[in-house]
């Protein structure tokens, strides 16, 4: 059965009509991508899903394990095992490494232990010695905050994982851990919503579907949305409008 469906999904900002009716759907151990050009509403559409103050559709229903979630606040998404990693990972001014991945834990109703922050370090590549008492703030790279960000979602064993850009100003090392990190949330029989930009990305998704100001234009299998993604004339013009 489906993890989660997405259905004629609208969301209006004040008057600039943001999503147009989204329509999608993620089995379980599925990654599906979704990618488009920036401004496209792909973040718009994660904060939607996630359930954040403000991103309420106007209309359609997002429907996850078989119950709509439209009304639910973002913390029982959470408890649902929704989880969202931020386009731009989050500074806590004040947090240490060992506090955020805690909290982690803490939201599954899990017990803390060492261990356990040392496992989910260990598997993105973040030695837990030198980083466990440092602060989850601007004195750690923007590849290192995403990695640890990272690390958290493992100790939530997320059930939906809606990863926004997780490319975006990372290096390459982080970005071997997000391919690893994919397969370890695929085989555990999670699904993964993939968004991007960047075509390289589709290389990991299951399915893809191309989105177009605030609507998906094009579904199939990721080679084919890459070659589309490729060949498209933007900001979506129709076709007849792009000098060829
Ligand atoms: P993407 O993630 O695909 O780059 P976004 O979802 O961030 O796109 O933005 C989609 C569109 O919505 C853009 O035109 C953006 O300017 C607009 N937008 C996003 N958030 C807001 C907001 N809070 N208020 C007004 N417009 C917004
Ligand atoms: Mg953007
Ligand atoms: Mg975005």
């Amino acid at each position: 059965s489906k993890l989660l469906e997405v259905k004629d999904l609208h969301l209006k900002i004040e008057d600039a009509e943001i999503l147009k009716g989204m329509e999608f759907s993620l089995e379980k151990g599925e990654v599906f991508a979704l990618i488009g050009p920036n401004g496209c509403g792909k973040s718009t559409l994660a904060y939607t899903l996630m359930g954040i103050n403000n991103y309420h559709p106007q209309k359609g229903e997002m429907i996850y394990k078989g119950e709509k979630i439209n009304e639910l606040a973002i913390n029982e998404r959470a408890k649902k095992g929704i989880t969202l990693a931020w386009q731009e990972p989050a500074r806590y001014q004040g947090v240490t490494v060992r506090e955020f991945l805690s909290l982690g834990l803490k939201s599954q109703r899990e017990e803390v232990t060492e261990e356990k922050l040392k496992e989910a370090l260990n598997k993105v590549a973040i030695n837990p010695a030198q980083y466990l008492n440092r602060f989850v703030d601007k004195s750690l790279s923007g590849g290192e905050r995403k990695r640890i960000e990272l690390a958290s979602l493992i100790l939530m064993h997320p059930e939906l994982i809606i990863l926004d850009e997780p490319d975006s100003g990372v290096d390459i090392v982080a970005l071997n851990n997000i391919a690893e990190m994919i397969n370890y949330f695929k085989d555990s029989g999670s699904g993964i919503l993939l968004i991007t930009h960047s075509e390289e990305m589709l290389e990991y998704a299951d399915r893809a579907a191309l989105v177009c100001e605030g609507e998906i234009i094009r579904q199939g299998n990721p080679a084919d949305i890459s070659e589309y993604f490729k060949s498209f004339c933007f900001p979506c013009a129709k076709e007849e409008d792009c000098e060829t």
